[in-house]
Formats: structure tokens, C-alpha cells, sequence
């Protein structure tokens, strides 16, 4: 812990996880000097403990940081198997340890102070932040506040579902996977009552690969309940469990909610990840719209701008997150068949494209008409009374 409080800096990353560390990055990737930065989080992350999947145009600093990439991937349902081709974009896989070990350089380059200790409040008297501990003492005082510390939504949403998963690092001693397959969604595991489910696979190499079992629903499984969801889709992969070490497990639980993340509580406060809206409502996908923001803030920063980025998804994407997760919650539409015409009726780079929110208004419209339209009528129609009730209330 630094020895004397408060520290005085120009920015403040309060939370130093997925989010912090991307921005640390980016400070690094656009080589901005002379500013004082401070890190505040109990916890110095470092090593394994989450694997991102994300697509993008390949050629980032990140490429040297990946330990896979795909320049095409499987859907797969009861019906069929289908390939998507991904070009111009691929899909990719980074393991969170070099993400950590390239935040921890960009810190020793900034010559970073790092605060081991909880933050509390944040005071923002719109020229300075404080963060002080839950104690009340002052720790950091800061022109700006970047803030990733995990939070619930502002408010409840109308539809409050969860993702939540369990993967397997599977090792085997000789070629069990093929390295140029990925598998992004595979729905032929059973579906819950409520919800939908599919598993996935990602190699690295022909003897390892993650293997996951994901659920988008509004309870969580038990321990015994994922292990043997997984069994069960390594069964339908035809993959010998007892010929395979499961070397590393991947437990995670992301909100799917359509209740409204403040990403800018205070003038001088920004919120950033998943606190501050960075997680699509209706998949869970949070990296890119992160690495996006992640950027801006770095930019803005170089030039001498406030750190303050773009909304993580445009308010006409976020209504439609709502409407489909209504939608499915209420049972207007099956979660197999939502996905399946998705990826139908679509080109994959414009589904892909959408699910991280940079798709035109045209192009969202012709992915609105691929969709179920007359129960997704119905889900409108509850989606706009729910908000006006919501709205008489307040
Ligand atoms: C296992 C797992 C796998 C995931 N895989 C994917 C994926 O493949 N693709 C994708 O797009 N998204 C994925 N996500 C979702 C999302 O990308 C991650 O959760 C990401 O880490 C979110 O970044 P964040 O900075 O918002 O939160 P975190 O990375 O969780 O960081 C929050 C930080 O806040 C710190 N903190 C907490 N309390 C305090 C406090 N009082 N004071 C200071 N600091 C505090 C924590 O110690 C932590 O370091 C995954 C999530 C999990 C959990």
C-alpha cells in the first residue's frame, strides 16, 4: 500500500479487473505520458481466472496476447450444423493472465500507484473525486474516476435473467480436437424450463480445448447440476471423459438484465465494464464494447480531452436487448428458434456486427425482420406498457 493518503493523481481506475486492465493497455497502445494514475482494488488480479471470447478485426495489440483465433465457427442445432464464415472479422480467444501481465507493463510505464484497499464512496465536488475506504478515510484524490467495481443495475429491470456457465480446460494425450473448429453456440443440449441452453467448444490445439455448458436464465444450477450438464454435452461431442484431464474449471455468472447501468453517475465519475452497461442484455458479451470504450478513454486522454467514452450500445439496441429478453423470458418465442432464424436470415458478420452494437439503423431493421414477428409484436407491445407503468409509479 502506498504510504501516504491521500494520493493525489489525474485519474483514478477504482476497480483494476477486465475493464481497468483494458484501459491500462490503451494508455500504453496510445503512449500517453505525464499523466498520474492510481489503481485502487484489494485485489491485484494476475493469472487465470477467465477466458474472453470476442470477435473483431484481427491486427490489434491484442493479437500477440491471444492464444486462438477462428476465421470461421459452428452453430449448431437440433436441425443442423452450420458454418458461419467470419471475414473480415475472427473470432478469438484471451486468456485473462497475459491480459493482467500487459496491464501490470502499462502500470510500471505510467509509473501507476497501486492502492491494495477497498474503495467506499466516491465524493465528486465536479473539479476533484475523492475515494475514500469504507471507513471514510480519503485514499485517492483524483482529477478523474474511472470506476469498474461490480454493481446491480440503478434499478431493477423488467426482465432479469442471468448467464452462468461452467467450462472444462480438457487435456488428452493425443489429437481429440479439431484446431480449426470452434463451436459458438452448439443447442443441442437440453433446454431448461425456463431459459435456453448450449454448449461450446474451443480448441487451442488438437489436445486442448474449453469445452463450456452455458445457461441464459433467471436461476442458477447447482455444483452438481453444471458437472453434470457438461458430462452430458461432452457425451453428445462423443468425447471420452475418462481419456481426458480436466485441467483448469471456469465458473461465471454475467447479468442479462434490461435494468439501466448509470455509466456516468457524477461529472467527474464514469463507470466502465460491466458497472457501467458494457454487458449486451441479450448474450452476455461484454469484452468488445469494453475494448471499444477502453480506447476512447486512451484517446481522449492523449489529446488532452475528458476520459469519457461513448455510450457501450446505442439506446435503440438497448430496447431491442429488452423486447427479446421479454420475449423469451415470457415464452413469446423459443430460445433455439430465436437463434437459429438470427443466424438464418442473417449474414454472420451482420449478427456479429449487432451483437456488439455498431450495426446502422438499417441494418438493425433488417435484423428486427429476421426475428419471430408476431409474438416479438407482443413482447413490443408488453415492453412499452411495462415502461409506462414503471414510468406512473416514479
Ligand atoms: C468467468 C468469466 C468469463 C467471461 N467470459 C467472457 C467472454 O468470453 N466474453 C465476454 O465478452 N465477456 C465475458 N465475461 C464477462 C466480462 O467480460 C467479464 O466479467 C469482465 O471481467 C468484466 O470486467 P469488469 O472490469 O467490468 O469487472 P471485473 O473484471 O470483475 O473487475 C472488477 C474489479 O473490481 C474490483 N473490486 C470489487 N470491489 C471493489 C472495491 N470496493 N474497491 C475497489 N475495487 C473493487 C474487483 O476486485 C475486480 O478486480 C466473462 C465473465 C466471467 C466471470
Amino acid at each position: 500500500m502506498h504510504a501516504s493518503f491521500p494520493v493525489d493523481v489525474d485519474l483514478a481506475l477504482v476497480g483494476g479487473g477486465g475493464a481497468a486492465s483494458l484501459v491500462l493497455a490503451a494508455l500504453d497502445r496510445h503512449d500517453v505520458t505525464g499523466l498520474r494514475v492510481a489503481v485502487v482494488d484489494p485485489v491485484h488480479k494476475r493469472g487465470q481466472d477467465r477466458t474472453w471470447a470476442f470477435w473483431g478485426l484481427p491486427g490489434d495489440d491484442l493479437d500477440p496476447l491471444l492464444s486462438a483465433s477462428w476465421s470461421q465457427v459452428d452453430v449448431v442445432t437440433p436441425a443442423g450444423r452450420r458454418v458461419l464464415p467470419l471475414d473480415p472479422l475472427r473470432y478469438a480467444m484471451l486468456r485473462s493472465a497475459p491480459v493482467y501481465d500487459r496491464a501490470a507493463e502499462a502500470e510500471r510505464r505510467l509509473d501507476a500507484v497501486r492502492v491494495g484497499a477497498p474503495a467506499g464512496e466516491l465524493h465528486d465536488d465536479g473539479e476533484r473525486v475523492t475515494v475514500r475506504d469504507p471507513d471514510g478515510r480519503d485514499l485517492v484524490r483524483a482529477g478523474w474516476v474511472l470506476d469498474s467495481r461490480p454493481r446491480r443495475p440503478s434499478r431493477p429491470g423488467r426482465t432479469n435473467w442471468l448467464q452462468h456457465f461452467r467450462g472444462w480446460w480438457l487435456a488428452a494425450d493425443r489429437p481429440t480436437f479439431d484446431p480449426q473448429r470452434a463451436v459458438l453456440m452448439d443447442f443441442r443440449t437440453p433446454q431448461p424450463r425456463r431459459g435456453v441452453s448450449f454448449g461450446y467448444v474451443l480448441p487451442v490445439d488438437d489436445r486442448f480445448a474449453l469445452v463450456e455448458y452455458t445457461e441464459f436464465g433467471p436461476e442458477l444450477l447447482d455444483d452438481a447440476g453444471y458437472d453434470a450438464a457438461l458430462r452430458g454435452y461432452a457425451d453428445l461431442l462423443g468425447l471420452d471423459l475418462n481419456a481426458l484431464r480436466v485441467r483448469e474449471v471456469e465458473d461465471g455468472v454475467i447479468p442479462m438484465t434490461d435494468g439501466p447501468f448509470e455509466s456516468r453517475p457524477s461529472p467527474r465519475v464514469v463507470r466502465l465494464g460491466t458497472a457501467g452497461g458494457a454487458t449486451r442484455p441479450s448474450t452476455g458479451f461484454t469484452f468488445s464494447a469494453m475494448l471499444r470504450q477502453a480506447d476512447q478513454v486512451a484517446r481522449a486522454l492523449a489529446a488532452g480531452r475528458p476520459p469519457v467514452p461513448a455510450p457501450a450500445y446505442p439506446g435503440r439496441h438497448l430496447w431491442m436487448d429488452a423486447v427479446a429478453l421479454r420475449a423469451l423470458d415470457r415464452g413469446h418465442v423459443g430460445g433455439v428458434e430465436f437463434f437459429e432464424r438470427l443466424f438464418d436470415r442473417n449474414p454472420p458478420e451482420r449478427v456479429l456486427r449487432f451483437l456488439d452494437g455498431v450495426t446502422s439503423p438499417a441494418e438493425d431493421l433488417a435484423v428486427m425482420r429476421s426475428s419471430p414477428l408476431l409474438p416479438m409484436t407482443g413482447a413490443v407491445l408488453g415492453d412499452a406498457a411495462g415502461r409506462l407503468r414503471a414510468r406512473l409509479r416514479r
